[in-house]
């Protein structure tokens, strides 16, 4: 099943069966999230509509084709799916906490990820792996979280492995079995896994990481 392509991992999401009872629109009607608004949003500003201003449709209706195009687009709100607050009521895109600049947090170059993860931990630090995806909105969440942690828990390294979609090798080969992104993989100070996350879950992440420290 997590084999399943963005758009139908999402409608496995009871979330989601939610939004689109809530939205009274047939799946049919709706789209999927691609990166087109995520991938806009660090760098530019929000506007009027909350939005990453360089993304907006309202603000740039010339862009709606470019989101149909990817699918990404829903029909009862007409607007970018990926952009929908009716039918997305968690969605933001309000600035992430920030690391702190000596944060020990750091991307795996893709070829490494797919070469395998081992000494991927950080030694003597508890360790995050953070798979993630761009079109994702736990997975920013979730990064605001760890960035967070990044702040004020000691001796904390994080590294991000981002998966392209549910085809991805990587995907394949470390998302067996995870109903939803992110991926969480907690390691303790001696390299030894402590547990896994799937999804945007603050204080299961807390748990592990106090318990990863206490080994
Ligand atoms: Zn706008
Ligand atoms: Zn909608």
């Amino acid at each position: 099943m997590h084999r399943l392509a963005p758009h139908a991992s999402l409608l496995t999401t009871p979330l989601l069966a939610l939004f689109l009872a809530a939205c009274g629109g047939a799946p049919a009607d709706h789209g999927q999230f691609s990166a087109l608004t995520a991938n806009a949003g660090e760098a530019s500003d929000l506007c009027a509509h909350h939005v990453p201003h360089d993304a907006c449709v309202k603000c740039h209706p010339e862009l709606a084709a470019r989101f149909k195009a990817v699918k990404d687009w829903c029909g009862p709100h007409q607007v970018p799916e990926s952009q929908c607050f009716a039918c997305h009521p968690d969605l933001s895109f309000e600035p992430l906490p920030q690391p702190p600049p000596d944060a020990d947090l750091a991307d795996v170059p893709r070829e490494q990820a797919l070469a395998g993860l081992e000494g991927v931990a950080a030694p003597g630090k508890v360790t995050v792996i953070d798979f993630w995806a761009a079109w994702c909105v736990p997975c920013r969440k979730t990064a605001g979280d760890l960035n967070l942690r990044l702040q004020h828990v000691p001796d904390l390294a994080v590294r991000k492995v981002e998966v392209r979609d549910w085809d991805d090798p990587l995907a394949t080969r470390y998302l067996a079995g995870t109903p939803t992104l992110p991926l969480l993989v907690v390691f303790d100070a001696m390299g030894a896994e402590v547990g896994r996350i799937s999804g945007h879950k603050p204080d299961e992440l807390d748990a592990l990481l106090a318990q990863a420290a206490e080994r």
